[in-house]
């Protein structure tokens, strides 16, 4: 597929990338991405049409939406795009000011998300040797905002007693299980699904099953599971054991900010939202942080990484070996970049902000 892909794009056709800057430090951290993202695709002569798009609180202003429909129409003519994060808390109780980031990874299916963890020196890492990825199933799951196709997965049928119902099917625990087990066939070959089949016998013991279907399908991978509260443990206590870990939606939420924890907290936590499509959005882990916000303070790792990821992935997909070695040397550069305490920012025991680490970051890949 990717080297037909690659002709029918045509040797000169730009990817077409997307910028969403979301809200609060998502205006510093996005920038600081695709200020990266241009570097390196000017390296290494890959050709990329930015098309920045209204989103979140800004948008309300001035599209009457934090979702306007122009940026729903234009994002699936779109190879990916970059969301900033999204500080829906603080927008006003109105229909309009909708938290968007859910409705995107349904309406794009982008099922699967890919986190991964890794520790580098100097940073306060619990352990230096950590280089895992959780994939968390983003569309089902506990969350009441999309496991219902109308309506809510939380109700309260009386003022004093509330229901949240968890949908868990066949189908995305399959597909999210594939995912993740084609991701450690490119790794160490090690796959843990992680679930609680021991209470939930219904819902954790669908996914168990799914995720044995799919294994069987992967006989040059390990495969082995963890039920959640135990994995919890041995994530503080032995990360190293673990290479790509595979589980339901809200035990994912909460064990990527743990792992997050391990290795310098979440301004280190980036992700990359997929599906079977021919998209893919770059989303860090982290929230909006509106405590930081307007201070150029912000850690832009997460948010550079998830843009590397996209890049790359969409390197693989198309087929288009100058997307590849542009994301690598965002890799190499960022490393550089991380070991220098005067570049990176506080919350990595650095001195440095978001701006100095960026251009470190820019100024690395340019002289390489
Ligand atoms: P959400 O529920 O939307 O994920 P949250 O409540 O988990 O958000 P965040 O916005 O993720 O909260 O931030 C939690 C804290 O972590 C913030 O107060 C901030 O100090 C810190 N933090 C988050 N992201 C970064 C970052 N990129 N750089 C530095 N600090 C950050």
């Amino acid at each position: 597929m990717c080297a037909a892909l690659a002709d029918n794009r045509g040797m000169n056709a730009p990817l077409k990338i997307g910028i969403l800057e979301g809200d609060d430090i998502g205006h510093e951290i996005v920038p600081a991405a695709v200020a990266v993202a241009k570097a390196a695709a000017a390296r290494h002569g890959v050709a990329i049409e930015w098309r920045p798009l209204p989103i979140g609180r800004r948008a309300l202003d001035t599209h009457g939406a934090t979702l306007p429909r122009e940026t729903l129409d234009t994002l699936p003519t779109l190879d990916g795009w970059i969301l900033g994060p999204i500080g829906h808390r603080a927008y006003p109780k109105r229909p309009e000011a909708i938290n968007p980031h859910p409705i995107l990874r349904k309406r794009f299916d982008l099922f699967a998300n890919v986190r991964p963890t890794r520790s580098y020196p100097g940073l306060g890492c619990l352990h230096d040797d950590i280089d895992l990825i959780i994939v968390r199933e983003n569309n089902e799951g506990f969350q009441p905002d999309r496991n219902m196709f109308m309506g809510s997965g939380e109700f309260r049928p009386t003022e004093d007693m509330t229901l949240s119902m968890r949908v868990i099917t066949r189908r995305a625990s399959y597909r999210v299980a594939k995912a993740a087990l084609d991701l450690a066939r490119r790794r160490r070959k090690h796959m843990t699904y992680v679930h609680k089949d021991t209470v939930f016998k219904l819902g954790c013991g669908m996914f168990v099953e799914e995720c044995r279907r799919a294994a069987a399908e992967y006989p040059d991978v390990r495969v082995d599971d963890v039920i959640v509260d135990t994995f919890a443990m041995r994530l503080v206590r032995d990360p190293q054991s673990f290479d790509v870990v595979v589980t339901t939606n809200m035990f994912g939420d909460i064990l990527s900010d743990e792992a997050a924890g391990l290795v310098g907290g979440l301004g280190m936590a980036p992700g990359l939202c997929i599906g079977e499509g021919r998209i893919a959005m770059a989303q860090a882990t982290h929230g909006s942080a509106p405590d930081i916000a307007g201070r150029g303070i912000a850690n832009p790792y997460a948010m550079i990484e998830s843009t590397r990821m996209l890049l790359e992935w969409l390197g693989h997909d198309r087929g288009i070996a100058e997307a590849v070695a542009a994301a690598e040397a965002m890799s190499q550069a960022t490393t550089a970049a991380l070991a220098d305490p005067a570049a990176r920012t506080g919350d990595i025991r650095g001195t440095g902000n978001t701006a100095t680490f960026t251009e470190a970051i820019v100024r690395g890949i340019e002289a390489r």
